[in-house]
């Protein structure tokens, strides 16, 4: 009997057999000490993706591989662990998991022994199509071990009528729909490939005679290696005994950068698609207090995510910027945890009110973006028993009204805060005095180079339009814009 994988409705948050990640990649080639530096670049990446990590290694023979449920730190800072990953070329993976059941059998890199090669891979993004190719796949006698759409372009490899194991790599990739950046070991070559419409950042790097490959540049940083350049999107580059060769074997399509990677998701010392993420975020800030004045005493951050745009929202309007919230950096980013109730709760466990500096004021809170609002709601409630005066809600990003389907975990519409109301809605049920949120033309200003034009920003910002740039093959039509 043949499986049939029904289309996906919407996506789940809770549902541990949808494909759906968010994750960071690292990759490189040439050094003696590949386990270690690919750990380092994972630590640096660890806001990517907290549930589990994994690296595999490549001695010139025989691939090596460690995977874990967990932190970087806590999976790869034994001597005994990165000993074992002996070799000269390294992947990493950084998971962030959407389902309730984290399992080892999704962590990567996936490794692969095909007819006469190994492949081993680890992928960033959101396949828009998996679900149709591995249907296809199981009906011609594929047996899936994980519910991970990267698995996927593995089979596809290994189904390729190519002889040479980039070629397969590439004609798996001409097969798939969606947004990736992803990093191979095909034998002894380091390969990493952006998806044609660049929805995912990747970046690479050199030190000494190693090259890198990361999802952001603060992963170069830490070893202190030099960024080079971005990938470009639809590119495909193959580092093999130190050289380094670049092909391009998908059909052009329009640039897509995921704005929300400049918003919220990448490191604020990250420099990604040319821009500093910490310049963008504070000139979307500028924009914000331009847009959106209000009379208030004090800007004050929701941290981290609010900070850069908090301090370009008070330089630009003249207020005096205080840390008013205190973050416990213990705790991890509140939406990434799995479950609703844990959710709840880590709002209260991260953030506390700095009494002194709220009480008697008229407070501007700043933060990146509304999404079930759970955080606002809590966060003005806090400002409130802390003897806020007013208390005005500015946001640096245009209203989340769409969910994501190239990788940035987004609940269904129907928990979307701005898919259900409108702003004066959300903000009497936030219990704020007033609420704003940056205009796309705003946004579009802020994010601005000589590239992108407001007339042509070459950005993915579906979340915020509905305006989906790469066909949601798995997906109900109805549903998407239910
Ligand atoms: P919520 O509390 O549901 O409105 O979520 C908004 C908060 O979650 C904001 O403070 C953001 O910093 C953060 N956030 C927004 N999008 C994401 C995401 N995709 N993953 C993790 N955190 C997010």
């Amino acid at each position: 009997m043949s499986a049939h994988f029904p289309r996906l409705p919407m996506i789940s948050s809770d549902d541990s057999d949808v494909f759906h990640e968010e994750c960071g990649v690292f990759g490189i080639s040439g050094s003696d000490d590949a386990a270690a530096h690919t750990a380092l670049g994972l630590h640096a990446l660890q806001h990517r993706g907290q549930e589990a990590s994994g690296i595999a290694v490549f001695d010139g023979k025989d691939f090596h591989v460690h995977r874990a449920l967990g932190h970087v730190g806590d999976n790869f800072s034994s001597p005994e662990v990165i000993d074992k990953l002996r070799g000269h070329i390294a992947i990493g993976h950084n998971r962030y998991a959407t389902s309730g059941a984290t399992t080892l059998r999704n962590v990567q890199p996936f490794i692969a022994e095909l007819a006469d090669n190994t492949i081993a891979l680890a992928h960033n993004g959101n396949l828009t199509n998996a679900i149709t190719l591995k249907d296809a796949l199981v009906r011609r006698g594929a047996i899936f071990q994980s519910s991970s759409d990267t698995e996927v372009i593995m089979h596809l490899v290994a189904h390729s009528p190519h002889k040479d194991l980039v070629q397969k790599l590439a004609d798996a990739l001409n097969q798939v729909e969606g947004a990736y950046s992803l990093v191979a070991i095909c034998n002894d070559t380091l390969i990493g490939v952006r998806d044609p419409s660049g929805v995912r950042p990747l970046v690479l790097g050199r030190l000494d005679e190693a090259y890198i490959l990361a999802s952001e540049s603060c992963a170069l940083d830490i070893i202190g290696a030099e960024f080079i350049r971005d990938v470009e999107p639809g590119e495909m580059v193959a580092i093999r005994n130190g050289t380094l060769h670049s092909d391009r074997p998908f059909a052009p399509r329009p640039r897509r950068f995921c704005v929300f990677e400049y918003i919220y998701f990448a490191r604020p010392d990250s420099f990604v698609e040319g821009r500093s993420v910490y310049q963008v975020r504070k000139a979307i800030g500028a924009e914000l207090s331009q847009e959106s004045p209000a009379d208030a005493d004090i800007v004050i951050p929701i941290p981290d995510s609010g900070t850069p745009a908090a301090i370009g929202y008070a330089e630009k309007a003249g207020l005096p910027f205080e840390l008013g919230i205190i973050r416990n950096h213990y705790v991890g980013r509140t939406f990434i945890e799995p479950t609703e109730q844990i959710r709840h709760l880590g709002v209260r466990l991260k953030h506390n009110a700095n009494r002194a500096y709220i009480a008697g004021k008229r407070v501007i809170l700043v933060d990146d973006s509304i999404v079930r609002g759970t955080t606002s709601m809590k966060i003005v409630q806090m400002m409130r028993d802390a003897g806020a005066r007013e208390v005005h809600m500015r946001i640096a990003s245009p209203p989340t009204t769409h969910s994501c389907f190239y990788g940035v975990d987004t609940p269904e519409r129907s928990k979307l805060m701005a898919a259900q109301h409108d702003v004066d809605e959300m903000c009497r049920l936030i219990g704020a005095d007033s609420l704003a949120f940056i205009s796309i033309e705003g946004l579009y200003r802020a994010v601005g180079d000589a590239r992108r034009t407001p007339e042509n920003p070459q950005y993915c910002d579906a979340c915020f339009t509905g305006n989906y740039p790469i066909p949601l093959t798995d997906h109900d039509e109805g549903l998407i814009s239910a």
